[in-house]
C-alpha cells in the first residue's frame, strides 16, 4: 500500500491576527508548518507528502532537506479547493491519502496509524474526540439562547488526520467541486454517500486558530519534563577512526594529549569530536560531518574539530533540539586516556552546551587485536541523545 499525506496549509489564518500566515508562526523555535511536516516526514507509513501553501508562498527552507518525495503546491480559495489541488499532485501509485491541517502541529504517529488502518479497512476514517462537555444547540433566531441539549454520548469532535482510500477522496472532491461545501473532507465523503469511521484522536492534537491557542501550544511545549508534546527525544550514533602517524599532535575531544604520534586527517584528526558530531547530526537526521564540512572545502582544512562540533550543535538547535547527553568509547591501545578524561569531558560539555555530567568518555584498548590493537590508529564510537528545545 502506498500512502500520501496532503498537508493543508493554504489558509491565511486571519483569526490569529499575526503578520504572517498562521502556519509560519513560531511555536517554540519552529514554525507550526515545520512541526506538522516533521510528523509526516518521520512517519514510516507515509511515502510521499504534498504541502498546499497560499499562492506565491515559499515553503520553509527545511523542506529541501526532506528525504521523502515532497511537493509544494499553491492552494485554492477554500480549504476543500486546496485539498483538491493537493490531490491532483499525488502520484498514480498512491492508494490511500491522509489529509491533515498544518494548524495541528502536535499530531502523533499513533493517531496517524489509527486513521490509516481504519481507512484501509473501511475506505474513510477520521481522528475524533468524544465530547466531554455537555453540548448545547442554540436557536436560529438568537445565538445566545439554548434551543436544546444534544445527547453527549452521540457527539464526537472531528480532528485531522483524516484518511481516505483514493477513490473515496476522489468522490469527496467531486462533490466539493460540484458546489457543496464541507468544513472537512469527511463531510464531503459523507455527502458522496461513503461511510466514515471514527478512531480515537489525541487531546494534544489541538488546532491552533487564535492567539490564545498559540500561547497554549507554547505552554504545552515547555510543560512537564521539558519534553515537547509531539516531538520525541532522538538518538544518534557516530563512528570515526583515524590513522596514528608521526609528526602530528594528538587531539581528542579538543584536548591536546602528550604522545609521540597524532591522528592523520585534513582537520586536526580529532576522531572523538568527529564521532560525536556524527552522533549529534544523526540524531536529528541532518546527515553527517562529511556533508556539512567536506574535506574538499578549503574552509575546513586544518579545522578545529571542537568548533565543527559546536557548529553541528547549532544546526541541531535550529531544528528544535538540544543535546541531552553523549556517551563515547575511544578504542586506543596507547596512550592511556584515563588521566585526560575529565579535561576532555569538560571541553566537550562546553561545545555541546551541557553540563559535564551529561558527557561520558571511556577509554578502551582492543586487547592487541587488529589495527587499533596494534596501535596503528584510534577508533571512536559515540551515541548522542537529543531532546526538544524548550520554548
Ligand atoms: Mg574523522
Amino acid at each position: 500500500m502506498t500512502v500520501a499525506a496532503i498537508v493543508a496549509a493554504g489558509g491565511q489564518g486571519r483569526r490569529l491576527g499575526a503578520a504572517t500566515p498562521k502556519q509560519f508562526v513560531d511555536i517554540g523555535g519552529r514554525t507550526m508548518l515545520e512541526r506538522t511536516l516533521d510528523a509526516f516526514v518521520a512517519h514510516a507509513s507515509i511515502d510521499e507528502i504534498v504541502v498546499v501553501l497560499p499562492a506565491d508562498t515559499p515553503g520553509p527552507a527545511s523542506l529541501t532537506a526532506c528525504t521523502k518525495s515532497l511537493k509544494v503546491i499553491a492552494g485554492g480559495h477554500r480549504r476543500q479547493d486546496s485539498v483538491a489541488a493537493g490531490f491532483s499532485a499525488i502520484s498514480d501509485q498512491v492508494d490511500l491519502i491522509v489529509v491533515h491541517d498544518a494548524a495541528r502541529p502536535f499530531v502523533d504517529a499513533a493517531t496517524i496509524d489509527r486513521t490509516i488502518e481504519a481507512a484501509r479497512r473501511g475506505g474513510a476514517a477520521i481522528a475524533a474526540l468524544r465530547a466531554s462537555d455537555t453540548v448545547k444547540e442554540v436557536s436560529a433566531e438568537d445565538p445566545h439562547r439554548v434551543a436544546r441539549t444534544l445527547p453527549r454520548e452521540s457527539i464526537w469532535l472531528a480532528q485531522t488526520p483524516q484518511a481516505f482510500a483514493r477513490s473515496v477522496l476522489a468522490d469527496a472532491i467531486r462533490v466539493g467541486l460540484s458546489g457543496n461545501t464541507g468544513t472537512d473532507e469527511a463531510a464531503l465523503a459523507e455527502q458522496a454517500g461513503h461511510a466514515v469511521l471514527l478512531v480515537e484522536g489525541n487531546p494534544h492534537n489541538i488546532k491552533i486558530t487564535t492567539p490564545e491557542d498559540v500561547a497554549y501550544a507554547r505552554t504545552l511545549l515547555s510543560a512537564g519534563s521539558g519534553t515537547a508534546v509531539g516531538m520525541p527525544t532522538r538518538i544518534g550514533t557516530g563512528y570515526d577512526s583515524h590513522r596514528l602517524v608521526e609528526g602530528r599532535r594528538l587531539i581528542l575531544g579538543g584536548v591536546l594529549i602528550p604522545y609521540s604520534m597524532g591522528l592523520k586527517g585534513h582537520s586536526d584528526g580529532d576522531a572523538l569530536c568527529h564521532a560525536i558530531t556524527d552522533a549529534v547530526l544523526g540524531a536529528a537526521a541532518l546527515g553527517d560531518i562529511g556533508r556539512h564540512f567536506p574535506d574538499t572545502d578549503p574552509q575546513w582544512r586544518g579545522a578545529n574539530s571542537i568548533g565543527l562540533l559546536q557548529h553541528a550543535v547549532g544546526l541541531v538547535r535550529d531544528a528544535g533540539y538540544v543535546v541531552a547527553n553523549v556517551d563515547a568509547v575511544v578504542v586506543a591501545e596507547r596512550p592511556a586516556l584515563a588521566p585526560h578524561v575529565d579535561r576532555i569531558r569538560t571541553r566537550l560539555a562546553e561545545a555541546l552546551g551541557v553540563g559535564m555530567d551529561a558527557v561520558s568518555v571511556k577509554g578502551k584498548t582492543n586487547e592487541g587485536m587488529g589495527e587499533t590493537g596494534r596501535g596503528e590508529g584510534i577508533a571512536v564510537h559515540a551515541v548522542a541523545l537529543l531532546r526538544p528545545a524548550k520554548s
